[in-house]
């Protein structure tokens, strides 16, 4: 910009050769045109993009309110994508609603001069205690999609204390920035979900003359950041150098679910409440750790007994446990859930105009051999994976087929599909 444009920004008095490059509208028939870079803009462009700002979604404020949908609606989305865990859906979607209740009832108290009748309500971290693929990971990433928010993962294996080699768990509030399209104010109030928290528990017999590097002190840097904290982050990740510039993320708002199948936590259950039953109180509970509901007695004891620090325990106050999934729970996983695996194979064949349909016996030999690998439903992916692979790499470049129907055999890899050929002809 020259000396001259300078001068003119400041007092506004421009020569009828100026114009604001938005709208091409000359000095004389606008009240202001600021000068910027070799460019100009006048006061009605800039009322036209404040307007967009602050009414666009990107721009939402902390200090704004928004509608919460109730504990049964939360469920019932849920409900949708999450076969049984009731007793955990219920619990999350109490914990979900009284959250952002609480981030409203802020964001109000903002605006009325302080009362001493104010009760302060406390965030309601949520940890998940179940086996692996019985849908926690799923639950922590549907309520994200219900309530749009933005939603990350991070394995609690991966984070180490900030300094040593590994991830900083700063990182993941990087990732949840750059899952909110980096924007702060949507950062603020998204979920994390924490997967194998069980995996940085404390380990008996660690001396603390060495550092825990991968248990104890894991869980004092994430405590951090569950607690409520204002930490800088490079917005692009990575580690921070100086010349960087940062974004302040506080983190006291953002809903934490943490995760982990907690190994052997059973044990520790069944011990003390069958301590309970010889005591006074004894409640003749017929609990082993064998018991499909031992988890649903856990306690703070328990957890503190399986290594997590008291501090963390304090800062997950809603603990929900998950179910193993049985043969009919699977079942119904398949079959379903809005994105059921069975829904999803027909319609990438019906876009090859290919009906597929499985038997009902191929699908109860794909639970079998599910539930003898012990990952819940998450196994039962690959076996449809490797069951539809010839047929997927096939079927579309043959365009007489017009049906293809999955029996029993074929999931065992005893037998090929049955074709139905456009003529209607069957074909073994
Ligand atoms: P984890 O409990 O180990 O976090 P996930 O939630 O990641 O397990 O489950 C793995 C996959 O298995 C999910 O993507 C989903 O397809 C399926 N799944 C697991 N549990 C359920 C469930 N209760 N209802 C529906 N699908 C489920």
């Amino acid at each position: 910009m020259t000396d001259e444009s300078k001068r003119k920004s400041s007092d506004g008095n421009f020569g009828s050769h100026h114009r604001c490059n938005f709208c091409g509208k000359p000095a004389s028939k606008v009240k202001r045109l600021f000068a910027g870079y070799e460019a100009f803009i006048c006061n009605e462009c800039v009322t036209l993009c404040h307007d967009i700002l602050i009414t666009s979604p990107e721009a939402g404020d902390i200090e704004q309110t928004f509608d919460v949908p109730k504990p049964a609606e939360i469920k019932g989305f849920l409900d949708q994508y999450v076969i049984g865990q009731e007793y955990a859906k219920r619990n999350v979607a109490v914990a979900v609603y009284n959250h952002y209740r609480r981030i409203n009832t802020l964001a109000e108290a903002a605006q009325k001069p302080v009362s001493d009748d104010d009760v302060e309500l406390e965030k309601s971290n949520i940890l998940m205690i179940g086996p692996t693929g019985t849908g926690k990971t799923l639950i922590a990433r549907t309520l994200a999609k219900f309530l749009k928010v933005p939603f990350c993962i991070a394995d609690a294996t991966v984070l180490t204390e900030a300094g040593y080699v590994g991830e900083d768990v700063e990182n993941i509030l990087v990732r949840l920035y750059q899952a909110s399209n980096f924007n702060q104010t949507m950062t603020e109030r998204g979920i994390i979900y924490i997967d194998e928290l069980d995996k940085i528990a404390r380990t008996e017999g660690n001396p603390s003359i060495t550092r825990d590097v991968s248990g104890e002190g894991v869980q004092q840097g994430l405590l951090k950041i569950l607690e409520g904290t204002v930490s800088n982050i490079p917005p692009k990740g990575g580690r921070k150098h100086p010349e960087q510039s940062f974004v302040p993320i506080n983190t006291a708002n953002i809903l934490f679910i943490c995760g982990g199948a907690f190994d052997g936590l059973e044990k520790i259950i069944a011990r003390r409440v069958g301590k309970k039953q010889v005591g006074f109180d004894a409640e003749n509970l017929d609990i082993t750790k064998d018991s499909p509901e031992i988890l649903s007695y856990v306690e703070p004891a328990d957890l503190l007994a399986y290594g997590l620090i008291p501090e963390m325990i304090g800062r997950l106050p809603v603990v929900a446990p998950l179910q193993p999934l049985d043969k009919n729970a699977l079942f119904s996983i398949l079959t379903e859930p809005k994105n059921a695996l069975v829904k999803q194979y027909r319609q990438l064949f019906a876009m090859d105009g290919i009906k597929l349909t499985f038997e009902k016996e191929a699908l109860w030999e794909a639970v079998a051999i599910a539930e003898k690998k012990k990952t819940g439903a998450r196994a039962l992916r690959s076996i449809f994976e490797n069951t539809l692979l010839d047929l997927m790499f096939e079927a579309p470049s043959q365009d007489d087929i017009e049906e293809i129907v999955i029996t029993p055999e074929v999931v065992t890899a005893n037998g090929k599909a049955k074709l139905i050929k456009k003529s209607h002809k069957k074909t073994a």
